[in-house]
């Protein structure tokens, strides 16, 4: 899944997950996780993360690789995150290169919008929104009942460095894939489009270029 923040990478990779029974890899998910536990990693790239910098290559693709390892990718896996940069694609192409790149295309106005709003569970990661994809309780996960948080990184100061590194670092790889010729445009204008009818787009492309 590529798009840039706020473009629903991991709200779709997640729905995506279930109903593909693979798992979806967050690499943001996997930095916010050492983080949380306070590991070594996590104290070396805490401060990339809160000021929305990408974390250096080398450490995020031993996050990446040691995650691949692991028995239930063996039958494929959703990346959300990953690959941001040239290098990080190369190190992807290393171990297993991606099928199909579904590149999420939204406008400025609705990423500023959704990611001003958006909650996060603070114990699985589960993605909220407090105007359009609210949770049944108020700031409890329906999943796993954990308090919904918002993102240190979710402050428009960082919002908007994150958007600049996504512009300067991260979108030029999209020729990359264009070059393989494996890319799919989703174009999606509306900050409050279903979630779940945005999947099934997802799904129909994915089945009819029998991917899945
Ligand atoms: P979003 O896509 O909403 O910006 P993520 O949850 O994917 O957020 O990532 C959060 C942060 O984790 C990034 O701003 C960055 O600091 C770090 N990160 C995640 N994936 C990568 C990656 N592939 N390379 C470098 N840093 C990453
Ligand atoms: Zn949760």
């Amino acid at each position: 899944m590529f798009g840039p923040p706020g473009s629903g990478k991991g709200t779709y990779a997640s729905r995506l997950s279930e109903e593909l029974t693979i798992p979806h890899i967050s690499t943001g998910e996997l930095v916010r996780e050492e983080i949380r536990n306070q590991t070594e990693t996590g104290r070396e790239i805490e401060s990339y993360s809160k000021s929305g910098r990408l974390v250096p290559d080398e450490v995020i693709g031993k996050l990446l690789e040691n995650r691949i390892s692991q028995a239930d990718c063996a039958k494929g896996f959703i990346l959300d995150g990953f690959p941001r940069t040239v290098t990080q694609a190369e190190v992807l192409e290393r171990i297993s290169g991606p099928d199909v790149v579904v590149n999420l295309d939204v406008p400025d106005d609705v990423i500023l919008e959704r990611l001003s709003t958006r909650q996060t569970c603070g114990k699985c990661g589960a993605i909220y929104n407090e105007r359009s994809l609210k949770s049944k309780a108020a700031g409890i996960c329906d999943k796993c009942g954990g308090q919904l948080r918002k993102r240190d990184d979710d402050q428009p100061s960082v919002i908007n460095e994150r958007l600049k590194v996504y512009a300067v670092q991260t979108q030029p790889l999209l020729n990359y894939y264009h070059k393989k010729g494996i890319v799919r445009n989703l174009v999606n204008k509306e900050a409050s489009a279903p979630p779940d009818k945005v999947v099934r787009e997802i799904l129909r492309i994915l089945k009819a270029e029998q991917h899945v």
